[in-house]
């Protein structure tokens, strides 16, 4: 459906939200997060020469890591390649890129935003809790740390015990804010491990590792070590954790 350029996007562009893109089709894979195609609402111009393309040379489908969207989502972008039809660029051909998904990126600002945003909460709170804990506070975090040990063959009761023990420290540190963000950043990672099927079980034990780094840190009281442990832990668990890329494939329609 074709629609004049403006302010006014369709329903489900609009519920998305992600700007310089219109969503193209959503629909639901049993047992997996909703899937979502994008592609941009507007035609390239040439990285060379500027013109406004108007001719596609082919298209391919590229899986892209964005924010939740009232829950994980599987975005999927429609991308184009373009002809440079200026006769003075000896450009050819161009993939097109934009503000939210720069060339070669495989994920939006926004996410990236996102995760910066956590990373910083999480520092935050986590050296709060290692000056403020008190004795009872380290025996709940240890409950979960625990609950963790028994777990690392059973990945759903495992994600529930890593996802605790965060919000643990969070709520030690009376960081409510902060809370929201640790449950968006791991319900993403727990909808990659739906992606993969079986996680590895040394993806657990380096979890589990890097937990025991961040509890000793609380323990001791030692507010920069446990910052960095917890930054550490994150970015490594994001990294770990990152859904296997799409393989472009020709659209279907
Ligand atoms: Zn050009
Ligand atoms: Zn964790």
């Amino acid at each position: 459906m074709f629609e004049p350029t403006g302010s006014q996007r369709d329903a489900a562009s609009t519920i998305f939200n992600l700007s310089d893109y219109r969503v193209i089709d959503a629909f639901e894979v049993p047992g997996r997060a909703r899937r979502v195609e994008v592609e941009p609402t507007s035609p390239p111009g040439c990285p060379a020469c500027g013109v406004i393309s108007v001719r596609v040379h082919s298209r391919r489908l590229q899986r892209i890591r964005d924010v939740p969207v009232a829950g994980a989502l599987e975005v999927v972008w429609c991308k184009r390649r373009w002809f440079c039809d200026e006769q003075r660029c000896g450009r050819g051909t161009f993939a097109e890129s934009t503000l939210q998904v720069p060339p070669r990126a495989r994920s939006t600002v926004r996410l990236r935003a996102q995760l910066v945003a956590a990373v910083i909460d999480s520092e935050r709170a986590v050296s709060e809790t290692a000056r403020v804990r008190t004795h009872v506070e380290l025996d709940v975090l240890r409950g979960a740390l625990d609950e963790m040990r028994a777990s690392l063959h059973e990945t759903a009761v495992f994600s529930a015990a890593d996802v605790q023990f965060h919000e643990i420290v969070m709520a030690i540190s009376g960081n409510r804010l902060a809370e929201s963000i640790a449950r968006v950043l791991f319900e993403r990672a727990r909808d990659s491990a739906r992606y993969r099927g079986n996680v590895p079980l040394s993806f657990h034990e380096q979890t589990l590792r890097e937990h025991e780094q961040v509890f000793a840190a609380i323990e001791a009281g030692t507010i920069d070590a446990a910052g960095q442990a917890m930054n550490a832990h994150i970015i490594d668990s994001w990294q770990r954790r990152r859904p296997p890329d799409h393989q472009g494939k020709t659209p279907r329609r």
